[in-house]
Parts: structure tokens; sequence; C-alpha cells
């Protein structure tokens, strides 16, 4: 009996994550975050490409911040964005130690938190700190899933968790990690 309800409660956390490939500023969700860095005031990759889309108002917005560190997360509003807010947050530059794990899982717990303190329901991950931090993609796309899985276990507030990847390599490595435990 157990053992069915654990699979049964597995297939309904399950279908509340989404794969996708694409361009994160497009998403018409609650909050998308933002791949931050400790200043909050903007940058390259996918930093540059919200800040861009979300328009000047956001770095204001940002600037009166005054900053985020490590494994940390910060909300502002989406302006411009069809995401209605920013989750911002400070992933860590790939050290190959311990910390490393611990403060990614920080970023995606504290990401899930905020969004949940502001009764948003869906929100978009990018695949944070695997471009320029140099994070290793199949390492940090299973931290960002269990991780997931484990606060929607806790919150079923939280209707849809989407992790977008930019390149189609990228995709199907969550792609094949989801179903590696579907
Ligand atoms: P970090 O500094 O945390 O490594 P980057 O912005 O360099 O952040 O990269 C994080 C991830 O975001 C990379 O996998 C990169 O391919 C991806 N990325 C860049 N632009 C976008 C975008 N517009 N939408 C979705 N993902 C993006």
């Amino acid at each position: 009996m157990k053992a069915s309800k654990e699979v049964l409660m597995k297939k309904e956390i399950l279908e509340k994550i989404e794969i996708r490939q694409g361009d994160i500023t497009r998403l018409d969700v609650d909050a998308i975050v933002n791949a931050a860095n400790t200043k909050l005031l903007g940058g390259g990759g996918v930093d540059g490409a919200i800040h861009r889309a979300a328009g000047p108002e956001l770095l204001a917005e940002c600037r009166t911040i005054g900053g985020c560190p490590t494994g940390e997360a910060r909300i502002t509003r989406g302006y411009n964005l069809p995401a209605r807010h920013v989750i911002h947050t400070v992933g860590p530059v790939y050290s190959g130690k311990p910390q490393d794990s611990r403060l990614l899982t920080d970023c995606y717990l504290n990401s899930l938190t905020l969004a949940v303190a502001n009764n948003l329901k869906t929100i978009a991950f990018p695949a944070i700190s695997c471009g320029v931090y140099g994070y290793p993609l199949k390492e940090a796309c299973k931290i960002a899933v269990d991780t997931s899985i484990e606060f929607i276990d806790r919150h079923p507030s939280l209707e849809k968790i989407i992790f977008i990847q930019f390149s189609e390599k990228d995709f199907e490595v969550y792609q094949d990690y989801i179903k590696s435990i579907s």
C-alpha cells in the first residue's frame, strides 16, 4: 500500500515539472529566475538577456536592493517581460569543492521559497551557474530537479516549475535525467 501511494505522489509531482528548450525571457509565468551576480547590476548571459528584455526599470529596482550573496535570492517586478516577477539568485562559481553543491541547492531552495512566500504558482529556471560560472550541467541538473521535487512535495500550492535550456544539447541532458527518475 505504502509503495503505491509513494509512486502516485511522485507522478503528481513530476507532472508539475516541465523541461523546455528556448529563451527564458519569452515565458509568460509568475516568475523567471535570473542567474545573477552578487552586485545584481546586470551582466552577460541570461542576466543580460533578462535585463534587455525587461527594460531599464529592472536595473533601477535592482539598484535599490544593494546586492545579493551567493546562494541567496531576491525578487523584483518583471517590467516589460511577459513574466510578472524576476527572482534573482546568485549561483556559485564552480570550484570542484563540496560547497558548490550546497550553494547551488540553496539557490533553488531560496528561489522557490520566495516564490511561495509571494503566492506565485509558476516559475521558470535557467541552468544556474552552468554558463560562465562553469558548473557541469549534468551535476547541476540533478541538483535542480531533485531539490525541486522535494520542494513541491512540501509545497503543493506551487503548480509548475519549468527548466528551460537555450541549447538542444542541454535540453536533452534535462530530458534524460527526468526519464531516468520517472
Ligand atoms: P552563470 O553566470 O550563472 O553561469 P550564464 O548566464 O552564463 O550564468 O548561464 C546560465 C545558463 O543560462 C547557461 O546554460 C546558458 O546557456 C543559459 N542561457 C543564456 N541565455 C539564456 C536565455 N535567454 N534563456 C534561457 N537560458 C539562457
